[in-house]
């Protein structure tokens, strides 16, 4: 491992090319070396993918990393069975890349391999196995052995096998051979394990064969000889009606649906007749999710300021590796990315730019389609694996050397990246929480960077405190926005005092006068509204108004959320449910109401409010489906809602015309927020909620509710004062030792027992307290939520000076102390996690 994260994966391959060290995705801290059979020793190499046998009954996909001629010391060394690939998978940078986050983040390299491999590239014994969709046996050039069939028809037969499942139906061990031959032939699919069935739309189509599309008197002479078939002849007819091959000869290679023909009541054995004799083919067309919009011939031109803008942007770059661009909301920093994107694609480098999840189904992704068209891929988190395997494949083919996507996609094959953008740097979303590798994409994406020798551009209106420190401090380069494009001007914002309405019996349902009236005056005028609240569910709970009880999760320390719409209380943490009572267990009694504030309630409570109006809500719950969240942005784009309620997600870059009123219903709920980012976090969700609003030639406004109006992060907010409020809580943030001025690491101790964790919480701490570097421990403390799934919790803070090594120092120290304590019998099954730079 440390000759691998020297960096000299690359040096000259041995000759004898004996032994192959191999990452295997386990959760294992190291890698292990394997014997390669005679027969692959010339064809092996680095980042080829292989089945290795690990334990006495897993089969595993593993990556090599090094061929070298030592055997290992301590055990005799399995041969590898098979070799997946001609070709490399994954290549050394990556390679170097994933020994870094596993080194970074405290984990195993096997756990990075795993966040890395779409399932799709890792075949194993726990793998689920599904026909290809569009898999068609007689058109396929490759034949199918006996063994191969008889797998086919089985598959065919239950829809999906387990690996072992396939040995038992073939009765013969280790069939690897065949499913990868299978999945060379295009017959098969593999999955990890097929949690969520994406699979991709097939659909039938039927097109002109090429000979009677390119020959117009093959064609004639076709429909003489049809004329004494009238049925064949029109279905011939129907498809020269509907796609007119002559005037635009692209269309016939887009074909049309099979299920045209049998709806306009037209013969199926004709259709087949006409197959059969090479008149019309029939095929699978993969739909994408994306329409396929071609570039755009409309060029846009960068305003004086954007130019301006982008000429600095290129002047820092010169000196600095990694840039902030600060941009206010609407500031047009995505013409700014598409000229740098062309520039570097032009120069033959690569770019990848990261976009928050929910942020990739909007207008960016549209805009940048209509630029580059199909040379851009996307790698969404909600995609199939197949569609990210075909990613996968198309960044390593060379096909796509521009991929937009969401945090993993840090983890494609690029060679050769010469820009990295992280657009609306400051999301949290770019943290992943579980499994590990717990890696901060933004972060990684930095260090992807420097490894390809690339630039990196992080963008946002509202930078996390950790960019703009970096900037500040000269680490970064910075260019400013400070002007929306065009006519358009930040919107008006207007505090709203709750107390005070409430006082003079003018809060209605939860909104002030003055929200109701501006959302009324919206309506008026045709305008749209988005209402955000940062809380899903009916209301945070529901309470007995006589004995105070308030229902619990059986599994976790929170109370249950009330969800009205199936009259049920859910826990957001485990996702155990529970249907309302109709009395109190407590008491009896049966005045149970429901507490507090969640969207569901409020979009209940604008129907009631507004009943002219046409409400739809966006949140974890209405957009759970693939398509769920773009499919209410297009209803809400085409005008078919009049106001938008939401959660965070309707904060994130919207660009939308017609929005003129935002509404934040409950700002301090945001900001009282027990951590140390809420401060932060609040003035980056009010500030892109506000963003979305007045896009356009009319100013938008914008009305906070507060109880505490007087606060000063309001008026920071509302004056747009970014930097005082930054330095202001950068004054609190060095005073009690917070980052960015150390660095801090969570150590979180989970057992199903109480008493347990607790213990091996303390013990740890204890052994941490002599790791020998300066830093200040504190814990070990019952987590926020102290209990989740059964499992007790317990978290110790490390906050450690971040210059010298001394955070290298301490994680390898505790990755020492917590195999110590694992070996000792009473804490076995603890579970100790690390998190570094939590969130
Ligand atoms: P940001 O991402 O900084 O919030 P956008 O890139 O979404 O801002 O730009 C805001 C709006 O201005 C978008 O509708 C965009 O199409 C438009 N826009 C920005 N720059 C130009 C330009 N040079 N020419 C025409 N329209 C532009
Ligand atoms: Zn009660
Ligand atoms: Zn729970």
């Amino acid at each position: 491992m440390e000759d691998l994260f020297g960096g000299n994966i690359e040096e000259k391959e041995d000759s004898s090319r004996f032994f192959a060290d191999v990452i295997i995705p386990v959760p294992i801290p190291k890698m292990f070396t394997y014997k390669i059979p005679k027969n692959f020793r010339d064809e092996i190499g680095i980042g080829f993918r292989v089945i290795v046998q690990f334990g006495k009954k897993k089969v595993l996909t593993g990556v090599i990393a090094k061929v070298h001629q030592k055997p290992p010391a301590a055990y005799e060394a399995k041969p590898i069975l098979d070799l997946l690939d001609n070709h490399a998978t994954v290549n050394p940078l990556q390679i170097r890349f994933w020994a870094w986050m596993a080194e970074y983040y405290c984990c195993n390299i096997g756990d990075v391999m795993n966040a890395a491999l779409p399932s799709g590239l890792k075949l194993s014994s726990e793998s689920k196995i599904q026909v290809n969709p569009t898999f068609d046996q007689d058109t396929s050039p490759y034949p199918l052995d006996d063994r191969e069939e008889t797998l086919l028809q089985a598959l065919a037969n239950k829809g999906e096998l387990s690996y072992e499942d396939c040995e038992s139906v073939l009765g013969i061990k280790s069939i690897h051979p065949i499913i990868k031959s299978l999945v060379i032939k295009e017959a098969i699919l593999v999955f990890e394990q097929v949690k969520e069935k994406y699979s991709p739309k097939v659909e039938s189509r039927i097109r002109l064969s090429k000979a009677f599309f390119t020959d117009k008197k093959k064609l004639e002479k076709l429909f003489h000889e049809l004329s004494s078939k009238p049925k064949q002849e029109e279905v011939l007819l129907k498809y020269l009606q509907e796609v007119p091959v002559y005037r635009q000869p692209e269309l016939n290679s887009r074909g049309l649906e099979k299920s045209v023909f049998s709806e306009a009541g037209l013969s199926a054995s004709s259709l087949k007749t006409l197959i059969k004799n090479g008149v019309l083919e029939e095929y699978k067309l993969i739909i994408s999710r994306f329409q396929e919009a071609a570039p755009s011939k409309e060029e846009i031109t960068l305003s004086e300021y954007q130019e301006k803008a982008l000429v600095k942007i290129k002047e820092e770059l010169q000196e600095k590796n990694t840039l902030l661009l600060h941009g206010i909301t609407g500031s047009g920093k995505t013409e700014i990315y598409i000229t740098l994107i062309k520039e570097a694609l032009a120069s033959g480098s690569q770019v990848l730019m990261l976009l928050p999840e929910i942020a990739l189904t909007t207008h960016m992704v549209g805009r940048l389609r209509q630029v580059f068209g199909s040379s851009m891929g996307v790698y969404h988190s909600k995609y199939s694996d197949n569609e990210r395997v075909e990613v996968w494949n198309g960044v390593l083919s060379g096909k796509l050397s521009f991929v937009l996507g969401v945090r993993s996609s840090i983890f494609l094959p690029f060679d050769s990246l010469g820009l990295v953008i992280v657009d609306e740097e400051h999301e949290s979303s770019f943290k992943q929480f579980d499994p590990a590798p717990r890696f901060q994409a933004r972060d990684a994406a930095i260090m992807l960077a420097w490894l390809h020798q690339a630039k990196t551009i992080l963008g946002s209106a509202t930078p996390s405190f950790e960019s703009f420190y970096n900037a500040r401090t000269q680490k970064y380069g910075y260019v400013a926005l400070d002007r929306r494009y065009g006519e358009a001007q930040l919107p008006e914002y207007i505090l709203s005092d709750i107390l005070v309405d409430k006082k003079k019996n003018l809060l209605k349902l939860d909104f002030t006068r003055l929200l109701r009236e501006s959302i009324q005056e919206a309506l008026k005028n045709q305008e749209q509204v988005l209402i955000f609240q940062n809380r899903r569910g009916y209301s945070p709970y529901i309470s007995c108004e006589d004995c105070g009880w308030i229902p619990e999760c059986e599994h976790c320390d929170v109370s249950l959320t009330y969800h009205q719409f199936n009259e049920e209380m859910r826990c957001h943490y485990c996702g155990f449910k529970e249907k309302v009572p109709k009395t109190c267990p407590a008491c009896g009694s049966n005045k149970l109401s429901a507490v507090g504030l969640g969207t569901e309630r409020i979009e209940e409570s604008l129907s009631l409010l507004f009943p002219e109006a046409r409400v739809a809500r966006m949140d974890l719950d209405t957009t759970r489906s693939k398509f769920g969240y773009q499919r209410l942005l297009e209803e809400f784009g085409s005008g078919n809602v009049d106001i938008l309620v939401g959660t965070q997600m309707i904060t994130k870059g919207l660009d939308f015309d017609r929005v003129t009123v935002v509404g934040v219903m409950d700002a301090d709920r945001i900001l009282f927020f027990p951590d140390f980012r809420a401060g932060e976090r609040a003035f980056q969700q009010i500030t892109q909620v506000a963003g979305r609003a007045g896009r356009r030639e009319k100013k938008g406004k914008v009305i906070i509710q507060t109880r505490k109006p007087e606060q000063q992060i309001f008026h920071q907010i509302i004056q747009g004062d970014y930097k005082n409020f930054y330095l202001q809580e950068m004054g609190d943030r060095q005073r009690f030792f917070y980052p960015p001025f150390v660095k801090i690491i969570k150590i979180v101790t989970r057992h199903k027992d109480y008493k347990v964790a607790e213990r091996a919480a303390r013990n740890l701490h204890h052994l941490m307290e002599d790791i020998p570097v300066k830093k200040i421990l504190l814990g070990p403390e019952k987590g926020l939520i102290g209990k989740i799934k059964n499992q007790f919790i317990f978290e110790t803070i490390a906050k450690l000076d971040k210059s010298g090594n001394a955070p290298a120092q301490f994680k390898q120290a505790i990755n020492e102390l917590i195999n110590e304590l694992q070996s000792h019998k009473d804490f076995r099954s603890v579970r100790f996690l690390i998190d570094v730079d939590p969130y």
